[in-house]
């Protein structure tokens, strides 16, 4: 049986824009095209998974923050703390649009070394000219606002408690999703597995699917995540796209603190969070990152004993009795050439778009890249935020865009 919203077959031969994968990327495009007053073309989603089950929008720990390197990406995020505390005001209300709570916990990025501790404070000079709340502590600020880390051997802290925190991703996505379905976007069962270029290549004509129809498109749209490679090779285009396994885990302490913890980035790259009343999220990944299948979700349970919990009871002593009650591998859709996300046409190939590759921050940035993707469809360019430094001919250039603050 489909899950509702699907359908089993395109009910047309041939649709305006196309697009492969129906997760967060794929619905947030979708959804900003029913959106924008100057597209009213068709749109068709194909997914092949309707549960959603392995995809990163399912496994994501949801969460938002403004502290990057890059400045667009801090504007992405201000847009999406702002769509996410205005989802229901902006999919029209009515009884199938959550309402979604931004718990603002805030970011705390830890610096054991002064080229860290520099970095994080040209950072935040630069997220505090992007209007975001971040403030470099000592260890004494620290210590006052949040007592029971050790900071013996913390030069510095980046702190900011405005817009970032934690929000129900799956809902953000999901209620996309069911708004652009009631708009007139249909969503199929189905796989996209080759493409049919013009003779000169240089356009996809049509997208052939696993149940072995071919579908006409105007416009195609790589929302693929972690297999974002491998579409992109359907329409004979490179794209360093790799899934690299991030591990997550939550437990809840003997003695639980007493305040909200904030999103704390360990200098050894582990990270940990609250998770509602007396719960907590933590989450990374063994030393050794190499590119793995998609499909191996296999887990790697000694990464808890040997280095998530110790590295968490080092820092914060109240978690040496903690209880792991659930853990989860996902897949990071990780772009191995500069860390950011690829939005827009392709140069040669150029009505096939991509919307993939954010590296661990493609849920908070889903609005903001859905509805750059819905502005260069109805009028070939960008209106709101200027998103073309994540443009694909960086890569084709050899010219890296890179965002340094990936977690
Ligand atoms: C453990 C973990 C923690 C994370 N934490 C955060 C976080 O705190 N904040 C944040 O912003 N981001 C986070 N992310 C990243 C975020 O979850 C992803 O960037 C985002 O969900 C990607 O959405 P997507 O739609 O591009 O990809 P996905 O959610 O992976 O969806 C891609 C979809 O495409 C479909 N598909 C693929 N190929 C085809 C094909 N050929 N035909 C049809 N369908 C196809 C797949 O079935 C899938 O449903 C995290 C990710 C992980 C794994």
């Amino acid at each position: 049986m489909l899950p509702t919203g699907f359908t089993d077959r395109p009910s047309r031969p041939s649709y305006d824009v196309v697009i492969v994968g129906g997760a967060m990327h794929g619905s947030a495009a979708a959804w900003f095209l029913t959106e924008h007053p100057g597209f009213s073309g068709s749109v068709l989603v194909v997914e092949r998974d309707p549960s959603y089950a392995k995809a990163a929008t399912a496994l994501s720990n949801s969460c938002i923050r403004q502290q990057y390197s890059d400045a667009i990406n801090v504007r992405c995020s201000q847009f999406g703390a702002e769509f996410v505390r205005n989802f229901r005001a902006r999919l029209g209300g009515g009884d199938e649009v959550p309402e979604l709570r931004l718990d603002e916990i805030g970011y705390l990025y830890l610096a054991d070394n002064p080229a860290f501790a520099a970095a994080l404070q040209a950072n935040q000079a630069m997220q505090a000219a992007e209007g975001a709340g971040t403030t470099i502590l000592t260890p004494d600020e620290i210590a006052a606002r949040f007592p029971f880390y050790v900071l013996d051997d913390i030069l510095c802290g980046s702190f900011n408690a405005r817009d970032e925190g934690y929000f129900d991703g799956y809902d953000l996505f999901a209620g996309l999703a069911r708004s652009a379905r009631s708009r007139g976007v249909q969503y199929v069962a189905d796989m996209v597995v080759g493409m049919r270029l013009s003779p000169e290549g240089r356009r996809v004509e049509a997208v052939r699917l696993a149940s072995g129809e071919e579908i006409a498109c105007g416009i195609v749209v790589n929302a693929s995540g972690t297999r974002g490679g491998a579409t992109a090779a359907m329409a004979g285009i490179a794209a360093p796209i790799e899934a690299r396994k991030r591990l997550s885990y939550i437990f809840t302490a003997e003695r639980p603190l007493d305040r909200p913890l904030p999103l704390t980035i360990d200098p050894s790259g582990i990270h940990v969070r609250q998770n509602g009343p007396g719960s907590y999220l933590a989450g990374g990944h063994p030393a050794e990152d190499p590119a793995v299948d998609p499909d191996d979700f296999t887990m790697d349970h000694d990464f808890w004993e040997e280095s998530v919990w110790p590295t968490l009871a080092g820092r914060i002593p109240q978690f040496e009795a903690i209880k792991l009650t659930h853990s989860w591998p996902g897949h990071y859709e990780y772009n191995a050439f500069d860390h950011n996300g690829i939005l827009g046409p392709h140069d040669e190939v150029t009505n096939f778009f991509f919307q993939c590759g954010f590296s661990g921050h493609g849920l908070q940035h889903g609005p903001a890249m859905g509805r750059g993707t819905a502005e260069l469809i109805a009028t070939g360019r960008f209106e709101t935020l200027d998103l073309s430094p994540f443009s694909h001919a960086r890569i084709a250039k050899g010219e890296p865009f890179v965002e340094r603050a990936i977690i």
